[in-house]
């Protein structure tokens, strides 16, 4: 047999009309935040049932205006879970908060929702639940909480955009919630993020972060309609997206529910086919009625199958030319956060075992049966099937 070719864990998917649309862009003379950017905050605002979006240069980015528009004061908490990308914590603490883990539920790999009310105390201000993989997390139970303590709900949706909860879109109803265009993401505009929120206040503050603090955009500035004058009212950032970032993300938006059905149609025959493997701890659905983004398909090893461990089943998963990805090693047990909060690895049992035995399967819409078939094909081989 010839050798054959890498295969991916991830790869996006961009049509010759976004392709053409980038290049349009470029031609036209107007690459930053400008027509493209309002058009397409326009349809994601369509999407999430007209509530208001805002564009911006990543979803750290979103997350970090997000949080320090909360105006934390020292000592301020935030709870989410330990089971996601370190951009969560690293954006908490960036705001001037303190990050209070939460373990997740072994079934969902999200934030267990009867676990949460035992870990708020005085100082805490916010919850980040983290929708994994795409699987939405119990949103009754957290914005009663919430309602309950006088909290906010940022639901960081990275994984999740695509998805309903109880017939309801995410980010069609609730607080604030923050998506991410990154290539590994449902869709894309290359690096790129959205806040969505109705709140007025927060909009204005978010707004004037996101460019330098100024109180007019660029584009008006710049155009003919527009005057070059401006006024600063708070220090900002930079994190605005620019016009050939949102030329992609035009034409991704109308595809995502095609990339989701191809998604979950391989996730089904992921299922079926490996459902009976006894090395293997599928994704389980909870008993809530909900739709799944497929953002990715995990997979935990039970121990050490065939004189494999997870990271050992990683490195032969490669030998046969299959990437295979690792979300995520559970966020409490890095150097940096462990010795800052004290956090010991047996603080978070059921994100530290799910942690440490769990590993991301090729899924892609334009991933072939056949290419499905080889990542089983080699997992039979490296676990001697
Ligand atoms: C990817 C990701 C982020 C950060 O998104 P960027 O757009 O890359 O900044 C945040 N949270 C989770 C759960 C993610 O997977």
């Amino acid at each position: 047999m010839s050798e054959q070719q890498f295969l991916p864990f991830v790869k996006p998917t961009i049509s010759e009309e976004a392709i053409a649309e980038v290049v349009d862009t470029i031609r036209s003379g107007w690459l930053t935040t400008g027509p493209k950017v309002n058009k397409f905050e326009e349809m994601l605002s369509k999407y999430h049932g007209d509530r208001r979006v805002l564009c911006v240069s990543s979803a750290t980015a979103g997350l970090h205006l997000v949080l320090l528009s909360l105006g934390f004061k020292e000592g301020d908490e935030v709870i989410t879970t330990p089971m996601t990308f370190v951009a969560t914590l690293n954006t908490i603490i960036q705001a001037g908060g303190k990050p209070v883990l939460v373990d997740i539920a072994p079934n969902t790999l999200n934030i267990n929702p009867d676990a949460i009310e035992a870990a708020i105390t005085s100082r805490t201000r916010a919850i980040i639940p983290v929708h994994f993989a795409g699987l939405p997390c119990d949103m009754d139970v957290i914005y009663d909480l919430a309602k309950k303590h006088n909290l906010r709900v940022i639901e960081d949706c990275a994984h999740s955009i695509g998805a309903t909860y109880k017939d309801k879109r995410l980010g069609s109803f609730g607080d604030i919630q923050v998506i991410s265009f990154h290539p590994n993401k449902n869709i894309t505009t290359g690096e790129g993020g959205a806040i969505i929120t109705n709140d007025s206040a927060l909009l204005y503050t978010l707004e004037r972060l996101r460019f330098h603090g100024i109180d007019r955009n660029a584009f008006n500035r710049f155009s003919k309609a527009g005057s070059p004058q401006y006024d600063v009212v708070m220090p900002g950032f930079k994190y605005n997206m620019m016009d050939i970032q949102a030329a992609l993300g035009i034409h991704q938006l109308p595809e995502l529910a095609n990339f989701i059905e191809k998604r979950t149609s391989l996730a089904n025959r992921y299922l079926e086919v490996l459902g009976d493997w006894e090395e293997f701890t599928l994704p389980q659905a909870p008993q809530y009625a909900h739709s799944h983004a497929w953002h990715l398909f995990t997979v935990q090893l039970k121990q050490n199958a065939a004189g494999l461990d997870r990271d050992g089943l990683i490195n032969a998963m490669k030998a046969e030319n299959i990437g295979v990805g690792l979300h995520y090693q559970s966020i409490h047990t890095f150097t940096y956060y462990s010795r800052e909060y004290g956090w010991k690895p047996d603080d978070f049992p059921n994100s530290l075992a799910a942690g440490d035995s769990i590993f991301s399967l090729p899924l892609f819409p334009t991933m072939t049966i056949d290419e499905q078939d080889r990542v089983i094909k080699s997992l039979e081989k490296v676990l001697k099937k």
